[in-house]
């Protein structure tokens, strides 16, 4: 049996103050996109029922923030066991224009999100692993804020782990057209905002103006696509804002974490759609860009930080640059407020949790041994003398994969495989590089093996 929620007073006041949560917990952004234009419809046999204006909303909140609402209402109220989000047009609360948010409002400048002054190309260490998104990004920035509307390519697709530049070499495309050309109109924004900024306009009935105003920008950048994975509507609406863009020749740039051909939940069209122009990866690291980032941020800090300690950090520091930073700086502040200088044997002391995690360092037995498992062959053909092709290219893609996940040195490398002279592991390396443009099995193989050493 349902209780009626008009005459309950107790039912409406419980889930007011499951709203005050949300919002305290979540943030006023937030709230307003997804728990503000929720409705409490009923509670009947253990239940919660929930009413939000539109389907992907309905997905999104039961996929994000489902357990959470039914804890929360589950503490009110421990009747509550389950939550249930259903959908209905006229769940929206009635609201006038005036009664609005400012950051409802929707002008080219709230659509696009705010820019990190940081993120700029001058700020940008470039080596190997990420030398080609580098280029392209900054071919892409010269271009748009060139006077005629070149598009040298159509979209721009970086992908890449978590932390390796995506979100920095967007914004850096952003500053560099804002600077060079002010008059050209560039929208930034991660596809999870893109998302609200759909649902607002759904919401408000401001379908049209939602689509003026994409469909009128210069370059368009959407951070994380992977975000719209699963969400029809938005992939529908994404795919449309981006063809009538592409037909003028506007210019697109898109992140993800994986390629177009990995993306999950993102329909076949879309994705052959997002590879058309230039896909562009970020690789993990190497030891050499590491050094390279932390002499640059530790000079942008004025931090006297020894190169010892540089170098330490390089070595052992090995996830992501955002740690990376976060390392330099805990270690830059940590000696300036005790006032003692920066020594290499401080160091692993003030670090010791972000050092443990860091730990697992990717080392060529394992990678020799996860490679020989994926192609079904003899460990021992690492470092045999024997060369027929079945052995030989597995043996080049782990020699690569050595050279690209952990600090050693050719050399080294080659020792591990047999002996063998640093030219053949430097020639391997050279070979994969080239394959992974040319031979799509041997791409796969080789980004499917990188995941696995990734955490
Ligand atoms: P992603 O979007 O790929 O997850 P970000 O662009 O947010 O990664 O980068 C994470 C942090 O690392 C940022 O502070 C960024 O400035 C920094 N960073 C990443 N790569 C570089 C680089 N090559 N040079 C300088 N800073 C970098
Ligand atoms: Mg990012």
């Amino acid at each position: 049996m349902a209780e009626d929620l008009r005459g309950d007073g107790r039912l409406q006041a419980q889930w007011a103050r499951v709203r005050a949560r949300l919002r305290e917990e979540y943030g006023g952004p937030a709230y307003r996109s997804w728990f503000r234009p929720m409705s409490l419809v009923e509670v009947s046999d253990g239940c919660v029922r929930i009413a939000v204006p539109a389907r992907f909303m309905r997905d999104w909140v039961a996929q994000h923030y489902g357990d959470r609402l039914r804890a929360l209402w589950n503490a009110e109220n421990n009747a509550v066991v389950a939550v249930e989000f259903m959908i209905a047009a006229g769940a929206e609360p009635v609201e006038t224009s005036a009664g609005r948010d400012a950051a409802d409002a929707t002008d080219l400048k709230d659509v696009s999100a705010s820019l990190d002054p940081r993120f700029t190309f001058e700020n940008f260490v470039v080596g190997k692993p990420n030398e080609l998104a580098n280029a392209a990004a900054r071919r892409v920035a010269e271009a748009a804020a060139s006077p005629g509307r070149v598009v040298p390519y159509n979209p721009l697709f970086l992908y890449g782990g978590v932390g390796l530049g995506k979100t920095h070499l967007m914004h850096a495309i952003a500053w560099h057209i804002r600077r060079e050309n002010p008059a050209r109109r560039v929208i930034y924004l991660s596809a999870e905002k893109f998302m609200y900024q759909f649902i607002r306009a759904l919401r408000f009935k401001d379908t049209m103006a939602f689509k003026d105003q994409f469909r009128s920008v210069d370059v368009l950048m959407i951070d994380d696509v992977q975000f719209i994975s699963g969400k029809e509507s938005t992939q529908e609406e994404f795919f449309h804002t981006f063809n009538a863009l592409v037909d003028q020749n506007r210019q697109i740039v898109v992140s993800a974490d994986k390629s177009p051909s990995d993306l999950e939940g993102i329909e076949d069209r879309m994705k052959s759609r997002l590879g058309w122009g230039l896909v562009a990866d970020l690789l993990p690291t190497t030891y050499e860009l590491r050094l390279g980032i932390l002499q640059a941020k530790a000079e942008q800090i004025k931090a006297p930080v020894p190169s010892k300690v540089l170098e330490f950090l390089a070595h052992k520091i090995t996830s992501n640059v955002r740690e990376l930073e976060g390392a330099l700086n805990r270690v830059a502040a940590q000696a300036q407020l005790v006032g003692q200088p920066i020594t290499l044997e401080g160091t692993p002391e003030m670090l010791h949790d972000l050092l443990r995690a860091n730990d697992r360092q990717i080392t060529i037995d394992e990678i020799q041994k996860r490679v020989a498992e994926h192609y079904n062959m003899r460990i021992g053909d690492m470092s045999s003398a024997r060369r027929a092709r079945a052995v030989a290219r597995p043996r080049q893609v782990a020699m690569y994969l050595c050279k690209q996940l952990t600090p050693r040195s050719l050399p080294e490398i080659g020792r591990k495989f047999g002996n063998r002279d640093h030219t053949t592991v430097m020639h391997a390396v050279r070979r994969i590089e080239d394959l992974r443009v040319t031979d799509r099995a041997i791409a796969e193989d080789v980004e499917l093996l990188r995941r696995m050493f990734e955490r």
